[in-house]
């Protein structure tokens, strides 16, 4: 649209971080075709509905001025170092607002390797679709800003149609940028990323790496545990999954938890399931080791007193993580965070998540089924249990605390992306049909308001769906 104004982007990174940045286009789109947008981030960007043409979103038409790069890392896979993995199938568009637009599925780049730098409108409508409902659950995450079919066959078991996924984040820096810039041997280099990384997120930690290790370190921990409250299950916490802002990124093979089970996986890939939902907090502070090891030159000039230092920083995510835990827990039980009110009865949240582990309740049901029982209706939650003894006696210690049912409302939702609904309105919307995404999309933004007619959208997956297993 020639009569809109131009977008205008600034080139932080690729500017300040030139070793980490090649410059690349995007390729071309035989049909380009808008499936989805966030007219309301738009608006937060300051972009007019015009201004979000489909040459925009798949950078076929870059800005006039524009200068994309594919973004270098390096991370762990599933515990393994890859060296060099990097934007194989995304560009980084440039910056707005201080804010990164990036583009995934965009072809091929120098480091696609084996692949064909391409993504179907399946994951990039989950990612768009997750990260709304993310999102709207006050989770730090990076925000979807629209999907485009790109009019090109995609060749995975099958053919599927391709898509491009237009997202903001606060930056795309993750654990795997250190681990790759550290690798280089280049000292200047790793404090000019980490000067960088502390400029755009942690204003304050200037000159002090230690102290930005612990922002990031409070971060993580503060975003796992917001995390495990809702039941996410990231699925591929790989060390280039994990942004140093501290938001979500990457969905790929995620879900959310239905029946509660620590050992919950639903990743094809995962097969030895690392990433199951119980081990999240203690790989996000197995990921935080790696970090440290990138940042050591940093913290001293001696090797030797720069580990200790490291590892006390460290040591604190598991008192910053269970403290979050037990804040957000207590929320969602309708008590104040503050734990100190909590009285003698401190086995209270040890004990509720054994007896919804032993009787694999549906997690979302539960909180929210709850928050009757603050009001005198106890028999919706206790109908939950196949058999209700345990409950029973849990019940009068935990209504013996005066709960608050309008506190348990708010941070508790009826609506999370139900992993059985995502996948029929993937289907759908891969067959040509955009409505059940849409209208997913509309019930996950407002997660916390019960509306009539959605019940279908509260209810966990019914039996004959099976295992869930997702696909990134
Ligand atoms: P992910 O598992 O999506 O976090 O990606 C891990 C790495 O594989 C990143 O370096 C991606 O850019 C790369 N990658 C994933 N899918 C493709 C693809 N279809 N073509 C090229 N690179 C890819
Ligand atoms: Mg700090
Ligand atoms: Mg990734």
């Amino acid at each position: 649209d020639v009569s809109a104004p131009a977008v205008s982007l600034t080139h932080r990174f690729a500017d300040e971080l030139p070793e980490l940045a090649i410059a690349w286009r995007a390729e071309e789109c035989p049909e380009p075709r808008l499936l989805i947008a966030d007219q309301a981030l738009a608006a937060e960007l300051g972009l007019a509905p015009e201004q979000l043409t489909t040459g925009l979103l798949t950078g076929t038409e870059p800005p006039a001025g524009a200068r994309p790069v594919a973004q270098a890392y390096a991370g762990h896979q599933f515990g393994g170092y890859s060296p060099r993995l990097g934007d194989g199938r995304a560009l980084l568009l440039g910056e707005l607002d201080g804010r990164d637009l990036h583009l995934k599925g965009s072809g091929r780049t120098p480091f696609a390797r084996a692949g064909d730098g391409l993504a179907a409108v399946g994951p990039m409508l989950r990612e768009f679709v997750v990260s709304r409902a993310m999102h709207a659950l006050g989770i730090p995450t990076t925000r979807s800003l629209a999907v485009v079919a790109t009019g090109r066959t995609v060749h995975r078991e099958q053919p599927l149609p391709g898509a491009v996924l237009a997202r903001v984040a606060a930056s795309h820096l993750r654990v795997g940028t250190f681990q790759f810039a550290r690798a280089t041997g280049d000292t200047g280099l790793l404090r000019r990323l980490a000067d960088h990384a502390v400029s755009r997120h942690y204003p304050g930690d200037e000159g002090d790496y230690l102290g930005f290790f612990d922002s990031v370190v409070a971060a993580q921990a503060s975003l796992v545990a917001r995390w495990m409250l809702v039941g996410f299950v990231h699925g591929v916490m790989n060390t280039d999954n994990m942004t140093i802002s501290g938001e979500t990124i990457d969905y790929g093979p995620c879900a959310f938890m239905e029946a509660v089970d620590p050992a919950t996986v639903y990743s094809s890939i995962d097969t030895g399931g690392r990433y199951a939902y119980g081990n999240q907090p203690a790989i996000a502070q197995w990921n935080l080791a790696r970090f440290a090891e990138a940042l050591l030159p940093l913290f001293h000039d001696d090797q030797e007193q720069a580990i200790p230092l490291a590892v006390r920083s460290l040591e604190r995510f598991g008192g910053l993580f269970d403290a979050a835990w037990t804040a957000g827990m207590r929320e969602k039980l309708g008590l104040s965070a503050d734990a100190d009110d909590a009285g003698p009865d401190d086995t209270l949240l040890a004990d509720l998540a054994a007896l919804l582990r032993d009787a694999r309740v549906d997690y979302t049901t539960f909180f929210r089924t709850l928050s009757r029982a603050a009001g005198g209706e106890a028999e919706p939650a206790r109908a939950l249990f196949p058999d209700p003894s345990a409950f029973d006696s849990w019940l009068p210690r935990w209504s013996a605390l005066s709960p608050d049912a309008a506190l348990m409302d708010r941070v508790n939702p009826v609506y999370i992306p139900r992993n059985h609904l995502v996948e029929e309105a993937l289907a759908a919307a891969t067959d040509g049909d955009l409505s059940p995404v849409e209208r997913l999309v509309e019930v996950v933004s407002d997660p916390f308001r019960e509306r009539p007619g959605l019940a279908r959208y509260a209810e966990p997956a019914p039996g004959d769906f099976g295992p869930y297993r997702t696909f990134c």
